[in-house]
């Protein structure tokens, strides 16, 4: 989200303009009830407008947005069916921290935590705690807040002190939801750069960048940069290593924003969960392959030992004294309630259907735009339903950036960027398959794809190097 600064300096005929903007089917110009000129923009109206003129005022205004089902940028669900928003509708005036007035969405909450941690495989499900957030970034803050907390309390001795600095360490693909923590919460980000053609976090690079002032190391399940899965069973027999070797004893918090809702589905096999006795925590956006529309991400540690006591705070002035911890206070309740409907509604095997047939639809895909011969596959869409490609070598007429503007005329959105430290050479195109991101629509990506080739390969030279493009796909 861009910071917004104040409004812009009025233009002399802007009121002209404004009287311009109104006719007689858009409103009346009934002073009790209509408008003779359209309402400011950016300071707040004098007087009120008729509800069916407001709506449409702001409904018209939003035809200008993007059609999110075209959008292969976000990870985010652009697609659920009617029932579900029929739910969310009856609970849009759910306070979800307001658990005394809403008990019934606060134990659809608990049994959604339970359900997780069945599925993330945690030995003991009654000891672990966890919460709602509103999305993978507010759970990787508390995620993070609580591994401070916990170095902090071994550390009790030394810290604070003005030459202690607490460290995280991380792979340099991490999403920008932990360079915010490290910013915000005073830890140094050390991150493992790329090398070659590794494009995430190497496990024994990781354990050589960890120190007694490391308060855990970030795996991610799910790379934002290309969809690959860190290798999170590698990491930790890499730190238990480090632990024989030195003592330390690094926890690790996997970021499973968007694989912790695929891998258990599609990949079973794979360990990287609360089977791993090092994984503290885990988090993962419900708003992502959990399938809910936005607003919803899930944190849970292994246990309440994983969770220092004095995070969690108890409020009972709305009644009841139900433990919290969160950033937020107040907070819709209708998307918890949603994940809960969609747990409900698809149980394992439903989600395993969803899952592999987004991933079916991203591996044909990528089979066939590595066939186009013009690009060169980084990921095949077999781990996340994810795909990130670039050039061909031998392509010099255009750029990755150029097929982004150019599939931009058909409506797609598909993001071009600059890979971080030590790839920045490397630019790449990514392409997130997720529900409602049907055959038919890959089959059309493809079409108009194929159509641009020929005239992209009549460029003189890449035209576009949309450097801002290449900083704002963090989705
Ligand atoms: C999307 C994402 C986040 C941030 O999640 P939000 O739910 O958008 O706040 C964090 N980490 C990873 C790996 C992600 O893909």
């Amino acid at each position: 989200m861009p910071l917004h600064h104040g409004p812009h300096p009025p233009q002399d005929d802007d009121r002209k303009r404004r009287r311009l903007a109104v006719n007689p089917f858009y409103a009346t110009a009934d002073p009790l009830g209509g408008m003779t000129e359209a309402p400011p923009t950016h300071q707040l109206p004098d007087s009120p407008l008729p509800p069916e003129t407001a709506y449409r005022l702001v409904h018209d205004e939003l035809m200008l947005d993007g059609n999110a089902r075209l959008n292969l940028a976000t990870f985010v669900t652009t697609w659920m069916e009617p029932q579900a928003g029929v739910l969310m509708g009856e609970c849009r005036d759910k306070n979800m921290i307001d658990k005394d007035e809403y008990p019934r969405t606060a134990e659809l909450e608990r049994r959604c935590v339970a359900m997780l941690a069945g599925l993330w495989h945690a030995p003991d499900p009654q000891a672990v705690v966890g919460c709602s957030t509103t999305g993978s970034s507010e759970a990787c803050m508390l995620a993070g807040m609580a591994m401070k907390r916990r170095w902090a309390l071994r550390n009790a001795d030394r810290y604070p002190a003005k030459d202690v600095r607490p460290n995280l360490v991380m792979g340099v693909n991490v999403q920008v939801c932990w360079e915010k923590f490290c910013t915000f919460w005073e830890v140094e980000a050390r991150q493992v750069p790329m090398e070659g053609e590794r494009f995430h976090l190497d496990p024994q690079a990781a354990a050589e960048l960890c120190d007694e002032n490391t308060i855990g190391v970030v795996g991610i399940m799910g790379s934002t940069f290309d969809g690959s899965y860190e290798p999170v069973a590698d990491l930790c027999a890499a730190l238990d290593a480090l632990q024989e070797r030195t003592g330390l004893d690094v926890p690790v918090h996997v970021d499973g924003a968007s694989g912790g809702m695929v891998a258990p589905f599609l990949d079973e096999d794979l360990v990287w969960d609360f089977r791993l006795p090092r994984v503290a925590s885990i988090n993962t956006s419900g708003h992502k392959y959990g399938l809910v529309y936005p607003g919803v991400g899930w944190a849970l540690w292994r246990d309440s030992e994983a969770l220092p006591e004095e995070l969690v705070f108890r409020v009972n002035y709305l009644g009841g004294d139900m433990p919290t911890f969160a950033l937020n206070f107040s907070r819709p309740g209708a998307q918890v309630v949603a994940q809960y409907y969609t747990f409900l509604r698809l149980g394992r095997e439903g989600y395993r259907a969803v899952q592999q047939n987004a991933r079916d639809i991203a591996g044909s895909l990528a089979e066939r735009v590595a066939a186009l011969g013009d690009f060169r596959l980084l990921t095949r869409g077999d781990q996340l339903p994810v795909f990130a490609f670039t050039t061909a070598d031998d392509v010099t007429a255009y750029d990755v950036f150029d097929v982004s503007r150019r599939l931009r005329e058909g409506g797609w959105l598909v993001p071009a960027y600059t890979f971080p430290p030590h790839r920045e050479d490397l630019s790449v195109l990514r392409v997130v398959c997720r529900n409602g991101f049907s055959t038919d629509l890959a089959d059309l990506l493809l079409d108009d794809l194929e159509r641009l080739l020929p005239e992209l390969r009549r460029q003189p030279h890449p035209l576009t190097r949309d450097k801002d493009a290449a900083t704002s796909f963090h989705h």
